[in-house]
């Protein structure tokens, strides 16, 4: 296979100390640093030589594959042409083309897009506009939020606090109040080696009717679930669970908010994981795969009668109190409008629906693998379960992701015992056999 090699000469520097890396045990890496100095497509390259297959789209980020020649140009073009456009009191036309595409491949009805800079930065911002949207109709009395179990929605304080990650919650204090969770849908024994989404666990979405009962349903501005949990260990919503959140929102007048920052640009096989489920949320928040993750870029779509009702007072006034200063940035609209170009001319949301069939069946080959106790897949997706090891639930992860990296030459990403696989969608079908040799080898090593 042709591999571009990147440039050579970049050295790891001598100190690592400067830098303190995010979600990261600084003092580990440190101490056996593994350095990332290109990447093409399918491929990183490391500063000793190595070629990386890249099972993860970096974090769940490249979907059309590593430094894309049309991203790239698109980029640098912008950088030359126009760098930087201050976001307030001034547009740039970039801006307002991208919207118009997202809104384009979005659920028809989610018409406008608020942008910002990251997924933690698009679900407050979808909180927030939850909240004033209530607010700006006469119901303050709505702020309560509801959240779930094992979900992830970023590390702001909006995200923490409706985030269902212990981890991510126990050293910040007592987060945002008036917030609740909903269980996760995840039950190992009815649910094992599923692919796509589990017959068994519908009934999880009626908890909200519970809560409801117990503040009061005019108390909950709204609700925010993922259509595929990615970060804690890729688990789908049960069939018709989506649905049943969606009536029950409309029943007591409760925004329900999509978080796609992993399940939007295709990695379901969709647009967005909406259309996947054919349910209309009230907003969807979406990063990553904006962009390709070539710069970072967030934002969140809404529906019109949320951006409508904003948009009625008199027209001197600011809708909304809330921006940032590298919303609609112009590098990350040219990357955006690029990528979404590169998603169309390749057909890559298309590719990865047929592809599915096929890769659920690669990875469930695993299932024969010393430990492995569940595997889910949905879209291009996989999160498999290793048996906890002798040090304790989830302390097998970083060895596991260790041996696979340096060993192996394969970057995935490892939560707590289980390992997550999102590949680029230009994955070859030679490339999946290779990820599921490797995986297996790996699993072997470790067991
Ligand atoms: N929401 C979801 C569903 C995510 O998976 C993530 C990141 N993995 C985020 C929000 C946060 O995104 P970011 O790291 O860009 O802030």
């Amino acid at each position: 296979m042709n591999i571009q090699r990147p440039r050579p000469n970049v050295a790891t520097p001598n100190d690592l100390d400067a830098f303190w890396m995010p979600f990261t045990a600084n003092r580990a890496f440190k101490a056996r640093p593994r350095m990332l100095a290109g990447a093409k497509d399918m491929h990183y390259f490391t500063t000793d030589g190595r070629n990386i297959l890249d099972g993860a789209a970096g974090m769940w980020c490249s979907n059309a594959g590593h430094s894309r020649d049309p991203i790239v140009s698109a980029i640098q073009k912008q950088a030359a042409t126009l760098d930087y456009a201050p976001p307030f009191q001034f547009g740039h036309p970039q801006a307002f083309e991208l919207a118009s595409r997202i809104a384009a491949l979005a659920p028809k009805g989610l018409e406008h897009v608020f942008f910002c800079n990251s997924g933690s930065e698009a679900v407050d911002t979808a909180l927030k506009v939850a909240l004033a949207y209530h607010n700006g109709r006469g119901e303050a009395g709505r702020t309560r939020l509801i959240g779930r179990e094992r979900g992830y929605h970023g590390v702001g304080f909006g995200g923490i606090s409706v985030g269902g990650m212990v981890n991510n919650r126990k050293m910040f204090g007592t987060l945002l109040t008036g917030v609740d969770h909903l269980p996760s849908t995840y039950d190992r024994e009815k649910q094992a080696f599923t692919k796509g989404e589990p017959e068994y666990g519908a009934h999880f979405a009626d908890e909200l009717e519970r809560i409801a009962g117990i503040h009061g349903p005019g108390t909950i501005a709204a609700v925010i679930v993922e259509p595929m949990a990615g970060s804690t260990g890729v688990l789908a919503t049960p069939k018709g669970y989506l649905k049943r959140l969606r009536e029950i929102c409309d029943k007591h007048g409760i925004l329900l908010i999509f978080d796609e920052v992993i399940t939007g640009y295709g990695r379901l096989g969709y647009a967005f994981a909406a259309e996947r489920y054919g349910v209309l949320p009230d907003m969807i928040t979406f990063a990553k795969g904006v962009t390709n993750g070539a710069v970072p870029m967030g934002g969140v779509l809404v529906r019109d009668a949320i951006y409508d009702s904003f948009m009625k007072g008199p027209d001197h006034v600011i809708e909304l109190f809330h921006g940032y200063t590298y919303s609609a940035h112009p590098l990350a609209c040219a990357a955006g409008l690029a990528t979404l170009d590169v998603y169309r001319d390749e057909g890559l949301f298309e590719r990865a629906k047929a592809l599915e069939p096929k890769w659920a069946d690669a990875v469930m080959e695993l299932r024969k693998e010393p430990n492995v106790v569940d595997i889910r897949t949905v879209g291009i997706t996989a999160g498999i379960d290793l048996a906890p090891n002798k040090d304790g639930p989830g302390k097998r992860g970083f060895e596991a992701l260790d041996s696979a990296f340096h060993d192996h030459d394969l970057m995935i990403r490892v939560a707590g015992d289980t390992l997550c696989l999102t590949p680029p969608l230009i994955i070859s079908e030679s490339q999946v056999g290779e990820i599921m040799d490797k995986i297996a080898k790996v699993i072997r090593a470790v067991a």
